[in-house]
């Protein structure tokens, strides 16, 4: 088994100050819309060549009506939370800022950019995100793009083409949404006990090398609240669930939530819908750890790369088929698949040893476990805060663009904490990418 050195690297303390920022508050449930600002921004030694010309694709990059970022969230969220651009059509500039781009100061970028903003009438409390747009050429950053997580930043440069990656946009407002980067645990034969080892990223979400073809996994959208009411399931006793695809029409139950000591273990269908998913299909299980829906990690029980993405085989050769059983013998848990079709899948669920009844209840009794009550339920306490509260200890992470690397690296800038990470967080695998290509045309399905 190959290791993944990608967060082995992290110093103890890093770790410790992400975990904290992984805890910072999550966008409200009441809070539907998030001001977005864009800001272009010039530098003392370089500038955006062509502003008209970028204005007009960011227009399209972060509000268009279909292929954007706020299309992309509406879709993932049913609408619950949307997009919309901050005072007037939400891109401005370009911005001079008294600094040099060589050397790509994140913190001085942003900083006096939000003060170049405040003196031209743009005060920090009319945006919830700020997005920092400037020239790539100069700054040199060892990045493709960078966002705060749990707060409202992203460091977006840009090439002299204008073109915009719209994965990197995704996923870094992802981070602002609160997510860590999404990795997979293989848990040989589905034994949940000790045996599990982490292994690459899980290919389930942007967050996680799915680009941005993916919805967010069933554990990101509970962390947000954008599933809701009978959509959810949290059994306190055994019991069997049918189970909807987790994006598209219908109603019922769109994911299972399990208690597994103090970890809860999440169970969803995933099937393409809309833009969503065309690539992700089947049963698929993931790991909460200490109830931190930002930090789950989808369990694999496949002993080893070549049986799952990580080699020739299909995207989804990791799902859960029929038949297939997760156990945690210590604390007597056990999840069967029963039946995992396109549209729907049967699941049962046994908890404390008593096994789950063969078949799953009518929906209306179906419906009867789950908690009405999703802001007890969520682990962080912390929601209300300002819509415009800055990150818990401005700790940000950025990903590099090279591709190839999986080097880690730690950095500290002006107290707040940057973490660098291998390029397999934003990229599909080499296998998928070229799948894609050549099932379409250059630009791709969400360009459409
Ligand atoms: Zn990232």
């Amino acid at each position: 088994m190959k290791p993944s050195p990608r967060l082995c690297l992290v110093p103890a303390a890093v770790a410790a100050a992400l975990t904290a920022a992984a805890a910072a508050p999550a966008p409200a449930a009441d809070e539907p819309e998030r001001r977005v600002q864009v800001a272009m921004v010039n530098f003392t030694d370089s500038r955006i060549p062509d502003a008209g010309k970028l204005e007009t694709a960011l227009k399209d990059n972060y509000f268009g009506a279909k292929g954007s970022l706020t299309s992309y969230y509406n879709e993932v969220t049913g609408g619950a939370t949307t997009f919309k651009a901050a005072e007037g059509d939400g891109v401005t500039g370009p911005v001079d800022i008294d600094l040099a781009a060589t050397g790509c100061d994140t913190g001085k970028i942003n900083d006096l950019t939000r003060k170049a903003l405040a003196a031209k009438g743009v005060p920090e409390d009319s945006y919830d995100h700020l997005s920092l747009v400037f020239p790539s050429e100069k700054a040199g950053c060892d990045w493709l793009a960078l966002g705060t997580v749990g707060g409202g930043t992203t460091w977006m440069p840009i090439g002299a083409d204008a073109k915009m990656s719209m994965t990197a946009l995704v996923h870094e407002f992802g981070h602002n949404f609160g997510y860590s980067h999404h990795m997979r645990l293989r848990c040989p034969d589905g034994d949940l006990g000790e045996g599990c080892k982490e292994d690459g990223t899980s290919h389930k979400t942007p967050m996680g090398g799915g680009g941005w073809e993916a919805g967010l996994t069933s554990p990101e959208l509970l962390h947000n609240k954008w599933l809701t009411g009978g959509e959810v399931a949290k059994p306190d006793k055994s019991a069997t669930y049918t189970l909807r695809p987790l994006y598209g029409n219908g109603s019922g139950v769109r994911a299972v939530d399990i208690p597994l000591g103090d970890d809860r273990l999440v169970v969803e269908l995933r099937h393409e819908s809309g833009t969503l998913d065309g690539e992700i299909q089947g049963v698929h299980a993931y790991r909460v750890p200490d109830g931190d829906y930002a930090k789950s990690a989808l369990v694999d029980p496949t002993p080893d790369a070549d049986e799952s993405t990580g080699g020739d085989a299909p995207a989804d050769a990791d799902a859960l088929g029929a038949g297939a059983k997760l156990t945690d013998k210590a604390r007597k848990v056990e999840v069967e698949v029963v039946k995992a079709g396109a549209e729907t899948a049967t699941v049962k669920v046994s908890l404390d040893g008593v096994a789950a009844p063969a078949k799953a209840a009518k929906p209306a009794e179906a419906a009867g476990p789950v908690q009405d009550e999703p802001a007890d339920a969520a682990p962080e306490k912390a929601a209300e805060a300002p819509a415009d509260a800055r990150p818990a200890g401005n700790s940000t992470e950025l990903a590099e663009t090279g591709g190839d690397s999986d080097t880690t690296l730690a950095y500290s800038v002006g107290g707040g904490l940057l973490l660098a990470f291998g390029g397999a967080f934003l990229l599909k695998s080499r296998t998928r990418r070229s799948a894609a290509t050549s099932a379409s045309p250059a630009s791709g399905r969400h360009s459409r």
